[in-house]
């Protein structure tokens, strides 16, 4: 019983994460689930969380000072990252491939991360709203 409520709010999760382009932080998350699941508490969340980025499900994307943000598209891809409102926003450019970069070097790779930062399209039209 405990198992199947578990899994149910698993599902959930994974299913808002995959459905929203925003890289929700796990607050985001946390405040969506609460209207289907009550009694949910941050803990759980963050325990799904875990399982899911272990399974692959998703991607935790970890932006140091700020909340972790959570991606349902798990495909190689960047990002960038307002920093007047901290939005998350994809990238889709073409980079040279993994296995391109792994013939240069005897390192084994494993990922890359390449981040991208400034303003973004909302805030840079606040910006000029307020002149
Ligand atoms: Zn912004
Ligand atoms: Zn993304």
């Amino acid at each position: 019983m405990n198992q199947y409520r578990n899994s149910k709010q698993r599902e959930n999760i994974l299913s808002y994460i995959k459905s929203v382009k925003t890289h929700p932080t796990a607050n985001v998350i946390y405040d969506v689930m609460k209207l289907d699941f009550p009694n949910l508490s941050m803990g759980t969340v963050y325990r799904n969380l875990q399982i899911l980025s272990d399974q692959g499900e998703i991607t935790k994307l970890d932006f140091g000072s700020t909340f972790d943000h959570y991606d349902g598209y798990t495909k190689e891809h960047s990002h960038f990252v307002c920093t007047s409102c901290q939005k998350v926003y994809d990238i889709q450019v073409d980079f040279p491939k993994r296995e391109q970069v792994q013939k240069t070097t005897v390192h084994q790779i494993k990922g890359s991360l390449i981040r991208y930062y400034g303003l973004c399209q909302d805030c840079m039209k606040k910006m000029k709203g307020e002149n």
